[in-house]
């Protein structure tokens, strides 16, 4: 086998396997989505929508 082993996970806001990117608890979150949402102002229309996807971490932070 000469398949390398890259460890892909699913980035939980594009849904898309990507190899760079930050753990947060157990989710995953893709490197160009990090820099999105730290990019993205509050009153973007957006920002729900990131809002929402990270809803269950911070649920989970703190609990
Ligand atoms: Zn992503």
């Amino acid at each position: 086998m000469f398949m390398e082993e890259i460890e892909r996970k699913t980035c939980i806001v594009c849904n898309e396997p990507k190899e760079e990117g930050i753990t947060i608890v157990t989710e995953f979150i893709c490197t160009s989505c990090e820099s999105e949402m730290v990019h993205t102002p509050a009153e973007d229309e957006k920002y729900p929508f990131f809002v929402q996807r990270l809803k269950r971490l911070w649920v989970r932070f703190h609990a």
